[in-house]
């Protein structure tokens, strides 16, 4: 449930989770430093967590919370600290490798420089020479020279291979890391993060090209009550539907993310505002259409709705005005009845 806090964070307990971190930070004596704070935060988000149980025993313990302290706990279990790990590792290899590279290229290049003399020097040597006797000796050091730097290169060779080699692993690695660091754990979809990224892109292409796009922002309706009911796992069940429903329909250019708890959003470029809306309303009636089933139990569910709201953007306009207009026009589907789409106001309209 760690990574719920994320969401939370950007929900509506996000203030009474503050206060209480910083309540029983001060209650524990430690100081509200970044890092304690955010320790704290996942602590008390997940109390029975590894990281809980680990705070808990050093407060029973009463050893001081020292800077290091803090600084291992976070480096150990908080999702940041396990990020920069692996791409300090992977820093570590790079470092290796290209250090290996650079040796083996230094010592193939002395050697050259070296077999270069040898060449020049018999070179000289052999129009001197008179008798077979000098010849010979003359063409075996040359061989033995010719050996060496052969074996040289054939080291140098073998060692790029395993650089190279190991460089692609590790591109795999970090590829995958990236990937998960964009990725919503429960749905799968991208997360907050990637649909920043994807959204501030999207608006430089439609400024720059000037194309349309379009934003939608989805939100499940009573999904609290639905969760009081029947439980946060049935919850995350039903958030998992949802999302799968946003993935069926969003190939690219479209691009679909979980923006928080159990909003989703979902960025349209390059499509006229019918198409757009036709793709809502077949979304919006597909989730209610469905007769869910709790899982665990085959409970009849009965149907989620969801409340949608989008906006195109004006030529000029940016990522955080859109998406307040996207936001604005979701608040009036909510208060419109909830279950339907409503398009978002012009700018002026909307900040009148
Ligand atoms: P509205 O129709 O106005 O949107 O009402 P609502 O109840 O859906 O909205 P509200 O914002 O009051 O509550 C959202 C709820 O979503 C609260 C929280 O418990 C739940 N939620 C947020 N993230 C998750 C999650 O990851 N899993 C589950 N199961 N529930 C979540
Ligand atoms: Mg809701
Ligand atoms: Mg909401």
């Amino acid at each position: 449930m760690a990574a719920q806090v994320e969401t939370t964070l950007r929900g509506p307990e996000s203030y009474a989770l503050a206060r209480r971190v910083l309540e029983a930070m001060e209650a524990a004596e430690v100081w509200p430093t970044p890092v304690n704070f955010e320790l704290w935060l996942y602590y008390l988000s997940e109390p029975e967590g590894d990281l809980g149980r680990e705070i808990q025993r050093l407060l029973a313990s009463k050893e001081p919370i020292s800077e290091a302290t803090a600084d291992m706990l976070a480096a150990e279990y908080l999702p940041r600290g396990r990020l920069t790990e692996e791409i300090r590792d992977a820093g570590r290899v790079l470092d290796r490798e290209l250090t290996s590279v650079a040796e083996a290229i230094s010592e193939a290049h002395s050697s050259n420089v070296a077999f270069g003399a040898t060449l020049a020097e018999a070179s000289a040597n052999i129009e001197s020479a008179d008798d077979p006797e000098q010849l010979k000796v003359l063409v075996t050091g040359l061989t033995a020279a010719t050996h060496q730097v052969q074996a040289e290169n054939t080291s140098l060779e073998q060692r790029l291979d395993s650089s190279t080699r190991e460089v692609a692993r590790l591109r795999e690695h970090l590829e995958l890391v990236r990937r998960d660091a964009m990725t919503d754990a429960l749905t799968n979809l991208a997360n907050r993060k990637a649909f920043d990224i994807q959204l501030e892109a999207a608006t430089e292409a439609a400024e720059a090209k000037a194309t349309p796009l379009a934003l939608a922002v989805l939100d499940i309706d009573h999904f609290k009550r639905f969760n009081d009911t029947w439980g946060h796992q049935t919850g995350d069940q039903v958030l998992r539907y949802v999302a799968s429903v946003l993935a069926r329909v969003s190939a690219e250019p479209r691009f679909a993310a979980r923006y928080g708890g159990e909003e989703f959003a979902l960025i349209f470029p390059a499509e006229k505002t019918t198409a757009v809306f036709a793709a809502l309303e077949c979304i919006r009636k597909e989730i209610r259409s469905r007769a869910l089933r709790r899982r665990s139990t085959n409970d009849d569910l009965g149907a989620v709705t969801i409340s949608i709201g989008f906006a195109e953007r004006r030529p000029g306009e940016t990522a955080v005005s859109l998406l307040e207009r996207a936001d604005a026009a979701l608040y009036e589907s909510k208060r419109g009845g909830r279950d339907m789409t409503t398009r978002g106001r012009d700018p002026q309209q909307a900040a009148a």
